[in-house]
């Protein structure tokens, strides 16, 4: 009898591939393990047994496969059954799922490219002798595509070695690029409670009198004190007295000086737990005990808990509960909400059991945390993780929250899949049995919906922890101040008295501008020309920073010109505003002050957010201007007033969500401001102050945006009233695509009659030299998804069929958000 296994390879095929192996092979072989197989003339690939079988593909002659790569099943039934869900329900390929599910180290292929790990020394003796070959190799040589060493071996079957000498951390695959970062450990120091009072400092200052080092320290601690607010780092206290470290240890051994750090939760994860969880507040214990009431009867729960209200530590307290029934959980979160101060405040309370899975961990890394999580480690019973940890190999899954559900970055846009990780995350849970928590201030429209609905459950805290209150909301109406000439460039005079107020009490200022870049537009005085890219069909960007002009979707850059293209004059001059443009102005309204920025500019490298955080956190920004990147569940104690620059930009945005968004953009960054005992201001700077949204935000009246907006989505058919289908046609003909997208709406029209949509131009239609169309398809709710769907994949079948068509990339995107 002949044996078979179906493959599945990580790349855009419908169908699963047919090798045919021996009897031997087949009595090894189990589905989820890996093999190298041919395909094509030349290439490698790393497959996935996806069945094994003895029937012969009746089409082709079944290759044989190269080489078994793994002892055991590194992917389970279940991650294969979610696979599946994923490929229907965002109509993808298997592959492209598995491309997106596995670590990039476990997919070799021919193209992969490996160097030398730098960072660890080897010994020749640890090496085999094929494994030297290669190491010697890469002595010579920076990098090896797969097919180099196939060659130096002069063996088909090299992804054995490979595998071993990533295990051995001899070779890296060669996007990675390691930088650890560890936040600076800040010692602050203050003086006793005992010498506070002005007879007690008197009363000091004489003892010290024979001790005159130690008492100019003494002095000059309390002369800074007097100047700033700000907590006092020892090593500015030592700069300031000229003194030395040693001088300072001695105070502090004295009980004269007191030694602390602004933030102790923050503290780097020594290895030990030292923490348990907190005591929860009434109005916790009342919330846990309602989502655990509502699993009696849901599988899903959400969480409406406003800004501090101390979401987290009910999540702690259900995380508690699973781990002591021996289950594993999983905390999804935002990508760029996933800091460190998250990470080590549940390291405080689990310790090793947490494991962090970020795409911006390398390869090693992610593996590890993978292998953690197939083998049920101790060390991986918490994942703490972005939207592409929903694909790690849980078995014993009980609970997964998804933190900040309203993100709209849970929802991958390219490439395939395009799928929604909170969407899959209560599919996977359902897989596991498991139960589904979402938690934010600020919902998304569907979930609240669904919880109306009582498809979720529903549990909501209305107090911020500690009774701490709301920030105070107050708009200002710019039109009003315009007219008054009360504008400093784009900071009215409230807004500016109000930063002024909040520095002189030693307190953190954030303002909120949702552009990056110095200002969006530059335009000539003379014949209103304003650059464009060539790539693409949007104006590009200013930069003062580097002078330079930048397109944001292709990343051209030119310097910024002395003279307009068009018509030669010398009198460029620059519209709206961004970031940049409000970091700039900042620092000269308050040349006194540290003034920050953070936005896609300056948070590229891999801590290039952390930093920034931390600089906050250690109070050495007073000032921090930044895009929407602000709002991501940051914590931070001493910001007392949040400025919003401009409301208006948000509010029209070109996309049925704008309302929504712009609710949830300002409600989060108002949320960071007050987080103490002090109450917190906001300022919204706005043209329309009566806007309802602005009006809502500034009531905090959630409830009111919902209906309000429910209503707009019934009337004008959209989610969660519809379901929303998006086809985007592209290629660097105009012609082809015009052509391509009319034959497609057309058939689709054939079949569905209404609720076709376009095709139509993006507000951006030509992006990298690519011009895009979109067909949105509506699905009301009556009508089958699965159908839809078919008969959409028919459609695309035909229309691949075409041979003028063949080269126009269509995209499919299901729930297009
Ligand atoms: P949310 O996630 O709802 O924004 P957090 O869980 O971050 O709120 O809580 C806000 C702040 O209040 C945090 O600093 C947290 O440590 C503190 N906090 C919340 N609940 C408690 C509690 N039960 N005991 C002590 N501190 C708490
Ligand atoms: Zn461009």
């Amino acid at each position: 009898m002949n044996h078979f296994i179906d493959v599945i390879l990580p790349i855009p095929l419908e169908k699963r591939f047919t090798y045919s192996i021996t009897q031997a092979e087949s009595e090894f072989l189990k589905v989820g393990m890996r093999v190298s197989v041919p395909f094509g003339k030349t290439k490698i690939y790393t497959g996935l047994v996806g069945k094994i079988h003895t029937e012969a593909p009746s089409i082709y002659d079944a290759k044989e496969i190269h080489q078994i790569l793994d002892d055991s099943p590194i992917v389970t039934a279940t991650q294969l059954a979610l696979w599946n869900w994923i490929a229907t329900y965002y109509m993808c390929t298997v592959g492209e799922v598995m491309r997106a599910a596995l670590p990039n180290a476990f997919i070799l292929e021919s193209e992969t490219l490996i160097s030398r790990n730098l960072t660890k020394t080897i010994d020749d003796a640890d090496l085999k002798d094929d494994e030297f070959l290669v190491f010697e190799a890469l002595q010579h040589q920076s990098s090896l595509k797969i097919q180099d060493i196939s060659n130096i071996l002069d063996k088909k079957n090299v992804l054995p070695v490979i595998k071993r000498l990533i295990e051995k951390e001899v070779i890296l695959l060669q996007e990675e690029i390691y930088e650890k970062y560890k936040p600076k450990y800040v010692r602050y120091v203050k003086l006793h409670r005992e010498y506070a009072s002005q007879s007690g400092l008197q009363e000091l200052l004489e003892d010290l009198s024979r001790a005159e080092k130690q008492r100019q320290v003494v002095l000059t601690l309390f002369s800074i004190s007097a100047k700033t607010k700000k907590p006092v780092k020892v090593k500015e206290l030592i700069e300031q007295s000229g003194s030395s470290s040693a001088i300072v240890k001695a105070l502090i051994d004295k009980n004269i000086l007191e030694e602390y750090h602004v933030q102790t939760d923050r503290v780097q994860y020594d290895g030990e737990e030292n923490e348990d969880s907190k005591q929860l507040n009434d109005f916790q214990i009342v919330a846990l005990q309602e989502i655990k009431e509502t699993f009696k009867s849901q599988n899903v729960t959400l969480l409406h808990g406003i800004t501090s209200s101390g979401k987290t530590e009910v999540y702690v307290k259900l995380i508690e509960d699973m781990l002591s029934m021996g289950k594993q959980v999983l905390y999804l979160l935002p990508e760029i909400a996933l800091t460190t101060q998250l990470v080590t405040r549940l390291q405080n309370y689990f310790g090793e059991q947490v494991a962090v899975f970020h795409s911006k961990y390398s390869a090693h890394e992610r593996v590890e945390v993978y292998n953690h999580v197939l083998n049920d480690s101790p060390k991986a019973r918490i994942i703490l993780g972005a939207r592409s940890s929903i694909f790690l190999p849980f078995h014993e899954l009980g609970l997964i929250i998804v933190d900040e559900e309203h993100e709209q970055s849970f929802k991958q846009f390219d490439p395939a899949p395009r799928y929604h990780a909170r969407d899959t995350a209560i599919v996977l849970a359902n897989l596991h049995q498991a139960k589904t928590v979402l938690g934010s201030a600020t919902p998304s429209l569907e979930s609240y919906y669904n919880a109306k609905e009582n498809k979720y459950g529903f549990v909501e805290i209305n107090k911020r922890y500690n009774n701490v209150q709301l920030p105070e909301i107050e708009l200002v109406d710019l039109v009003e101040k315009q007219k008054k000439k009360l504008m400093k460039g784009h900071f009215s005079d409230r807004l500016v008295s109000e930063i002024k107020e909040a520095l002189q009490e030693g307190h953190q200022v954030i303002l909120f501008q949702n552009r990056r870049g110095y200002s969006p537009i530059v335009e000539c005085n003379t014949c209103g020309h304003s650059p464009q890219c060539p790539n693409c069909d949007v104006s590009l960007t200013y930069h003062q920073y580097r002078s330079q002009l930048r397109c944001h979707y292709c990343g051209y850059t030119i310097a910024m010109l002395q003279k307009c293209m068009a018509c030669g004059t010398a009198g460029l001059d620059t519209k709206g505003f961004g970031t940049e443009q409000i970091e700039a102005e900042a620092k000269i309204l308050f040349p006194e002050h540290k003034i920050g920025r953070m936005d896609l500019d300056t948070t590229r490298g891999k801590y290039g957010y952390e930093k920034i955080i931390t600089a906050l956190e250690q109070q050495e920004i007073d000032i921090l201007v930044g895009t929407q990147m602000l709002t991501k569940g940051l914590d931070f104690r001493n910001v007392k007033l949040v400025g919003i620059m401009n409301a208006d930009n948000m509010l029209n945005f070109p996309d049925f969500r704008a309302h929504e968004r712009s609710f949830q953009l300002m409600l989060q960054v108002s949320g960071r401001a007050g987080r103490t005992e002090k109450r917190g201001k906001v300022l919204i700077q706005t043209y329309n102050p009566y806007h309802k949204i602005v009006q809502q935000v500034s009531t905090n009246d959630y409830k009111g945006m919902f209906e309000e907006q429910l209503q707009e989505r019934y009337n004008f058919k959209y989610p969660p009233f519809y379901r929303l289908i998006k086809i985007t046609f592209k290629h660097k003909d105009y012609n082809k695509v015009e052509l391509a997208s009319d034959w497609f709406a057309k058939s689709l029209r054939q079949v569905f009659k209404a609720n076709i949509l376009g095709p139509e131009y993006p507000p951006i239609s030509r992006i990298r030299n690519q011009y895009h169309k979109n067909v949105l398809i509506k699905i009301p709710q009556a009508q089958s998804l699965g159908k839809t769907k078919a008969a959409i994949k028919k459609i695309n079948s035909s229309f691949e069929a075409v041979k003028d068509f063949r080269a126009v990339r269509v995209i499919i995107n299901v729930d297009n958000y």
